[in-house]
């Protein structure tokens, strides 16, 4: 028989059968063994490392009926209890999708699509090691500041007026600001040029970036860029998977772990892990992460958390709490396993001021929102006044967790002067 034809036979047989046993997505690159059996490929973001931070109940984000891939993943290789840091597995190599991962595994073409990456030596008591970037935000944190942030969203057209309002506004309140853009996928002024006119406006500020809009080619050029315009801190997120319109083509070459990975190999040893290539002035960022503390069972973010901490990650903002006996439930979990002595932990705060803005929380990929915080909010007869108040109890309270070493406001609305108003409210 010839090659050819041995090979498109061998490749269609076993794309039957594990198609049929595993609904196998033929990358051509086999993980099944690393991931009890699961197929990361039929995550709908086909990360190869999970979850993202939209699971809830262990549901999917993206198709709410599905049970999470990477959720079932845990499940199967560590069951409900365990917490041991999970491997990292690198990104797909594209070309061999459709492939035999058969003939691939005999050949070794699947080796760096399915070998776990080496996690860097970062050494250990993270967050006592000197300086590391020229961050202030870092410098703050290793101070022992009670850190507070906020965000600012990137300008849908060539205009910074609106964004330099409210910088004003803004501006002396806050550690760090993030600069947030391409929101519901609509097309925005990137996070690079916004945190660089942020940072311009006499504001730290945070540059985020998501997987889902970024090739590894474009995720590290705009760390370069960042270095250039003096922004040195970079939040690395997976992203929302948008559903609605526009409908546009998610990119997920990476997942938020590999993002961590890629950029503090870049920062470490100034080579670019993805090409081998050397940067001379390779870009040093003090690198956030996310997570969602209410992702069930309990033990699936603390193994996604001990991840990202040794794959780079130097603080974590966190997924919106509403719920704050849950979260300290989570953080105590934190604390036992010595995660908070690698990561400076913010917990996300939601300072919610309007009706719209109301109905918008629960639908927001992975927040949990309890019934006693919706019945507050819309029982009250002024919202802002109840918003403010709601986030200066929940940041009291808060404080007093150990492990936390701050709060990241998120204002749901429109009025800038409400966060502002916050930070004032809270104690010093
Ligand atoms: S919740 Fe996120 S990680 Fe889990 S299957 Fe859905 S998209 Fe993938």
């Amino acid at each position: 028989m010839r090659p050819n034809l041995l090979r498109r036979l061998v490749t269609r047989t076993e794309g039957f059968v594990k198609g049929m046993m595993f609904d196998c997505r033929a990358c051509g690159q086999c993980v099944l063994k690393t991931t009890g059996l699961v197929c990361p490929m039929t995550c709908p973001k086909a990360l190869r490392n999970g979850p993202c931070g939209g699971t809830l109940d262990g549901m999917c984000e993206a198709a709410p009926d599905r049970p999470c891939v990477h959720v079932r993943i845990h499940g199967r290789v560590v069951g409900g209890e365990g917490t041991d840091l999970p491997p990292l597995l690198p990104p797909i190599d594209p070309r061999l999708m459709h492939t035999s991962s058969y003939l691939n595994y005999l050949s070794g073409a699947d080796q760096p699509g399915r070998v776990p990456l080496p996690y860097l030596d970062l050494g250990c008591d993270r967050k006592r090691q000197p300086q590391q970037t020229q961050s202030k935000l870092e410098a703050a944190m290793k101070a022992g500041e009670w850190i507070v942030t906020s965000e600012i969203r990137s300008p849908r057209s060539a205009d910074w007026s609106a964004l330099v309002k409210k910088a004003d506004q803004l501006r002396g309140h806050f550690h760090a600001i993030n600069a947030t853009a391409y929101l519901n996928g609509r097309p925005s002024l990137s996070s690079p040029v916004a945190a660089a006119k942020v940072q311009e406006l006499g504001l730290e500020a945070i540059a985020q970036t998501t997987c889902r809009d970024h090739t590894r080619t474009s995720f590290v050029s705009e760390a370069m860029q960042n270095q250039l315009a003096g922004v040195y801190n970079l939040l690395c997120l997976t992203g929302d998977y948008f559903v609605g319109a526009p409908a546009i083509r998610q990119v997920y070459d990476m997942d938020s772990a590999l993002m961590l990975h890629e950029a503090r190999h870049l920062r470490e040893t100034g080579v670019i892990c993805f090409t081998g290539q050397e940067v001379p002035v390779p870009p040093r960022p003090w690198l956030g992460a996310a997570i969602n503390p209410f992702t069930t069972p309990e033990n699936v973010p603390i193994r996604r958390l001990k991840q990202k901490a040794a794959a780079g990650a130097d603080f974590i903002q966190s997924q919106v709490i509403l719920d704050v006996e849950r979260f300290a439930a989570f953080m105590a979990r934190v604390c036992d396993e010595g995660i908070d002595r690698d990561l400076f932990i913010l917990a996300g705060v939601p300072v919610v001021i309007g009706k719209r803005a109301l109905e918008m929380l629960p639908t927001v990929p992975g927040v949990w929102v309890p019934e006693a915080a919706m019945r507050r909010l819309a029982a009250a007869a002024d919202m802002r006044a109840e918003g403010v108040a709601m986030a200066v109890e929940t940041c009291e309270a808060l404080r007093a967790i150990p492990g936390v070493s701050g709060v990241h406001l998120m204002l749901f609305g429109t009025d800038s002067s409400a966060v502002v108003e916050v930070r004032e409210r809270m104690s010093a």
